[in-house]
């Protein structure tokens, strides 16, 4: 069942250089879902953030020498940090020249320029030779892309055989209404979105053998109440650099997201290996 969504790669693009400031003053450089250890709902979002990927780079595990590609790299702050604390090389690609550029910026602040890269370019043709990468990671990107398939085959081919694969995504269940899919397509700028029991199905359809599907849905969920808590303080902050309706519809849209979430939606960590 798919809605028709208008999440195209510009549309993309624009929604994060127009977003990003805002996350910027209330969270950090990562885009991504904040996450908490069973039972545990405290500390900020921001920490929450880093806590997921640090769980990422650990479930990738890779190492000093690696090459690492990580598609869809947001503002470079996972990728450097990635870098960072393993040693490996890690090549970025975003839909947004904006974020080529931040990222570099991040990266060469925190003096990892020589071992991460960050371009503008589509994961539907990644600009790789074949065999270029020992694992590669998709965090909370591939819903945005045109067809999950295609990235996935793509991933396939510019790692080589026995290369690690990582996908963070948003799952939705067969409780979902269309109205309920059409909202979140809306709300997360996304172009699809799949349920859990189909993505074992799909990864070995393009040509790798899953590890382990990790259902992380109970540890992201607090990840609406930080928000909400993230912006308080910050609010005349946000109100300068945006206007008082930004402020309202986002929190109004955090709100139904969270309602809608605890319906149908889900989130999973799949780690698979290229054949
Ligand atoms: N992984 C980062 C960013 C997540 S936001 C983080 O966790 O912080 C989603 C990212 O996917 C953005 O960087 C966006 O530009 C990228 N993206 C979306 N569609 C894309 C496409 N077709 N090709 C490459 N990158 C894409």
């Amino acid at each position: 069942m798919t809605a028709e969504s208008k999440a195209t790669p510009e549309a993309v693009a624009r929604h994060y250089d127009y977003i990003t400031p805002f996350y910027e003053i209330i969270a950090s450089r990562s885009l991504h879902f904040g996450y908490w250890p069973p039972g545990e709902t405290g500390g900020s979002f921001a920490e929450a953030q880093q806590r997921f990927t640090g769980l990422m780079i650990k479930l990738l595990g890779s190492q000093k020498g690696h090459h690492v590609l990580d598609v869809g790299c947001g503002l470079g702050e996972p990728a450097t940090r990635l870098a960072q604390s393993t040693g490996c090389r890690v090549e970025g690609i975003t839909i947004s020249p904006r974020q080529a550029a931040q990222a570099e910026r991040w990266a060469s602040l925190h003096e990892m320029s020589g071992q991460t890269t960050f371009r503008c370019g589509d994961a539907m043709a990644l600009p790789f030779a074949a065999g270029s990468f020992d694992a590669a990671w998709a965090l909370e990107s591939i819903f945005h892309m045109p067809d999950r398939a295609t990235v996935l085959r793509e991933l396939a081919r510019v790692l080589h055989p026995g290369g690690r694969l990582l996908v963070a995504d948003i799952v939705l269940s067969d409780k979902t209404t269309p109205e309920d899919r059409a909202f979140l397509q809306n709300a997360f700028v996304a172009r699809s979105f799949i349920s859990a029991e189909d993505y074992p199905y799909l990864i070995r359809d393009t040509g790798f053998e899953v590890e382990q599907v990790l259902d992380v849905t109970g540890n992201v969920m607090t990840t609406f109440d930080a928000l909400a808590s993230a912006v308080q303080g910050k609010e005349a902050e946000v109100r300068r650099a945006y206007s008082d309706e930004f402020l309202a519809a986002i929190q109004e849209q955090w709100a139904r997201i969270a309602e809608t979430a605890k319906r149908c939606m889900g989130y999973v960590v799949i780690t698979a290996k290229r054949r």
